[in-house]
C-alpha cells in the first residue's frame, strides 16, 4: 500500500506505517513503522508530528495512548 505524501492534518511528512502485533517489548520495529498495538484496527497510518492516525478512507482519530511513543 502506498504511503500517503503528508498529514492530512498537520502537512508533516513524518508518516509512519501503523504495524500491529507486537507482544514483547524486545521485538524490532522498522523506522518508519509504528507499533499500534495487538489489537488490529482499520487504522492504517500515524503522523509523527501530531500523531494524527487515520485510514484509507481518510477517516481517524488522535492517539492518545502509547505515551512512551
Ligand atoms: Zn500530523
Amino acid at each position: 500500500m502506498q504511503k500517503p505524501e503528508e498529514c492530512p492534518k498537520c502537512k508533516s511528512k513524518k508518516i509512519l506505517r501503523i504495524a500491529y502485533g507486537f507482544l514483547t517489548p524486545d521485538t524490532p520495529i522498522a523506522d518508519d513503522e509504528f507499533p499500534g498495538g495487538c489489537c488490529v484496527t482499520d487504522l492504517k497510518w500515524h503522523c509523527a508530528a501530531c500523531r494524527w492516525e487515520w485510514d484509507p478512507n481518510g477517516e481517524g482519530s488522535y492517539n492518545k495512548d502509547n505515551e512512551e511513543y
